[in-house]
């Protein structure tokens, strides 16, 4: 139901829309609006139209390159690996087995809070799912665990391939794609002379430059128990600011609130915090950390962030309770 309202939304948007405004040429702001990675994505940059419109429309391409090498649903490099579990190795192009490394040091560091493997547990409970989710029995959980273990993938960069080496294992970068590909939009924009950009993609968000001279962008960081409502401000540039909240992907049951951001552990929903944003130099690094702290609690979560440098966090607890990193508090103007 909630995931249908969502989706109606965002078809409501889908109408691709470009809006310039600004004052000279040179700080004109382009927006183009697109649906990409299955979320609402807007790109707004800075700066001529002639050369702004056709890197926005490379920044596009880029999403669903990325999409198209990660996406757990559709057809993907990613389903080959996965389909090919408990089989043989996999062959997948080196940016996918890259990213693939980078998962399995987050998952590393993070004591696997955050496991790419999460893929048969995430089956069950399909929230990404076309076909809404559903609250899977506990013998279920327990059978399928078995399949969670970050520590049983072999990447071979040599041979360029990835090896899951049991039946129905499956892969999930679902919590650090999108990060991975809003990196990577950027940079082609970047590499196409564009010196000021925000990519937004469904409030993870990726921006460089400012948005005009003495104006860093300004990220508005959602109230998870009201949409509208707003809980602080980040004025940011050259970063990435990523939430991952249990009120984006969730479903209510008998006054339980079940999520899509899942505890390797146990097979369930993370239970502890509402949300987590982290404004980190990446993408990548934003929001594999963003599910690794929601996952890991607030002492466990907040240590971790603060291991890395540049890197913040400002998390929601189950009373609603603000708590922030070391440091955070220049980085998030609070609301109230
Ligand atoms: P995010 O919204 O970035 O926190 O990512 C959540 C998505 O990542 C989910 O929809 C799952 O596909 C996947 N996922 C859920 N729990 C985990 C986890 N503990 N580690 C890695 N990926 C996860
Ligand atoms: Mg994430």
């Amino acid at each position: 139901m909630i995931l249908a309202v969502i989706r109606l939304w965002a078809i409501m948007l889908f109408a691709a829309m470009t809006v310039s405004c600004g004052l000279g040429a040179s700080d004109k702001i382009t927006k183009v609006s697109q649906i990409a990675m299955g979320t609402l994505v807007e790109v707004s940059a800075v700066g001529p139209p002639s050369q702004t419109k056709p890197a926005i429309e490379e920044a596009f391409n880029e999403l669903k390159r990325v999409e198209a090498l990660t996406s757990f649903h559709k057809d993907s490099g990613l389903t080959q690996i996965n389909n090919w579990a408990g089989k043989a190795d996999a062959k997948a192009d080196q940016e996918l087995i890259d990213l693939i490394d980078v998962s399995i040091k987050f998952a590393q560091l993070s004591e696997g809070a955050f496991d790419p493997t999460i893929g048969p547990i995430a089956r069950l409970w399909n929230f990404s799912g076309n076909d809404g989710p559903r609250l899977p029995g506990s013998q279920e959980i327990e059978a399928t665990l078995p399949l969670v273990g970050w520590k049983l993938i072999q990447t071979d960069t040599q041979n360029k391939t990835v090896s899951l080496p049991e039946q129905d294992m499956a892969l999930d970068l679902g919590a650090i794609a999108k990060g991975y590909a809003l990196d990577r939009a950027a940079e082609k924009m970047k590499s196409m002379g564009v010196k000021s950009a925000l990519i937004n993609a469904g409030g993870d968000i990726v921006a460089f430059g400012v948005k005009a001279p003495g104006k860093p962008w300004r990220i508005g960081i959602q109230d998870p128990r009201n949409p509208n409502g707003m809980i602080a401000v980040a004025e940011i540039n050259d970063r990435a600011v990523v939430t991952s909240g249990d009120y984006e992907r969730f479903f209510i049951q008998d006054d339980k609130r079940y999520h899509h951001i899942l505890d390797p552990k146990t097979g369930q929903p993370a239970y502890g915090l509402q949300s987590v944003t982290i404004v980190a130099p990446d993408g990548v690094t934003a929001d594999a950390l963003s599910t690794a702290v929601f996952v890991l609690g607030k002492e466990k979560g907040l240590a971790l962030v603060e291991s890395f440098p540049e890197v913040y966090s400002l998390v929601i607890d189950s009373q609603g309770s603000i708590a922030m990193s070391k440091g955070a508090e220049n980085i998030f103007d609070l609301k109230h």
